[in-house]
């Protein structure tokens, strides 16, 4: 087994990227600087996680990905930086059991051309907004016109992403194996004359959002932890791509609890 170790630069992660090679050595498992890994340790926090899933996508298919944090426990992240030998022994006894989450797919076009000069994939989400003046689009659902969207902008975030920054806009919290994508609007304006929707939707995996532009000028597309500015993009297309993100399905935490935890309070039980 070839192991590939993705880091982030805090003093804490070289200590826990440092102890962890020496536990892999140990076992006689390689690390890899180099080529196509079958294991990404990713070590720091689930934003390291992202900048893995970008770095490793040409191997997405065959690569299983673990996180460790080391800061507070994350959605992507499973182990806590003191928590490495149990990692480590894990990865020896190796079952190859993984789990597997949805993937957005963006493509981005210029005006009147066919081809797209942008192919993306997120992991959390892909937003597309302006920054200065209002962000006015046209929002078609599997090819149909569904509204005029104005306001600042929309997101299109993946299951696993829901918790990220769709979460913070009001979207849903979705169990990040189930196969769809969520539309959630940023500061939509609405009164006697614009009317958009209002609220997110969650679309099913045959269904894609397109965003239509009148003017290119101006326009900021994020994807995860990247953002592109004035591209020329007139037209953008977002589905839930044929590719899916491995997870090492070394450990198992019940998702609702990672959320509560996260989100409400350190759960002791429902009685205290
Ligand atoms: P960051 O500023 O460190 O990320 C913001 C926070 O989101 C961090 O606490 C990060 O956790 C957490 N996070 C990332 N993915 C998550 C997920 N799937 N579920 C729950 N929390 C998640 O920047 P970053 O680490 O590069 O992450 C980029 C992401 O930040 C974007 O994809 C977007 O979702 C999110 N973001 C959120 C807002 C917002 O909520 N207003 C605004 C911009 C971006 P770690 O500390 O473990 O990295
Ligand atoms: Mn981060």
């Amino acid at each position: 087994m070839k192991v590939a170790i993705y880091a982030n630069h805090r003093p804490k992660t070289r200590t826990v990227v440092n102890k962890l090679k020496h536990l892999l050595k140990n076992r006689n498992i390689s690390v890899i600087t180099q080529g196509r890994p079958d294991v990404v340790i990713s070590v720091g926090g689930d934003g390291t996680i992202l900048s893995a899933f970008h770095q490793f996508f040409p191997y997405l298919n065959h690569v299983r990905f673990v996180g460790v944090h080391t800061g507070h426990l994350g959605f992507y992240t499973d182990y806590r930086e003191y928590e490495m030998k149990e990692l480590v022994d894990s990865l020896s006894i190796n079952s190859g059991e993984t789990v597997s989450y949805p993937i957005l797919k963006i493509e981005a076009y210029k005006k009147n051309t066919v081809h797209p000069f942008m192919v993306y994939h997120a992991l959390n989400e892909s937003t597309i907004r302006r920054v200065v003046s209002t962000f006015t689009c046209n929002v078609f659902i599997k090819g149909n016109f569904f509204e005029k969207f104005r306001g600042d902008g929309l997101c299109i975030s993946t299951p696993s992403g829901s918790t990220a920054y769709n979460k913070s806009l009001g979207g849903a919290v979705i169990h990040p194996t189930v196969q769809a994508l969520q539309l959630t609007e940023i500061a939509s304006l609405n009164n006697s004359i614009f009317r958009t929707i209002g609220s997110p939707m969650v679309l099913s995996p045959q269904e894609w959002v397109e965003i239509h532009l009148r003017d290119p000028n101006d326009i900021y597309v994020s994807v995860d932890n990247m953002t592109m500015h004035n591209t020329g993009v007139t037209r953008i297309k977002y589905q839930i791509s044929s590719q899916k993100i491995h997870f090492a399905k070394y450990r198992h935490m019940h998702f609702w609890d990672r959320v509560g935890n996260s989100f409400i309070y350190q759960k002791k039980s429902h009685e205290d």
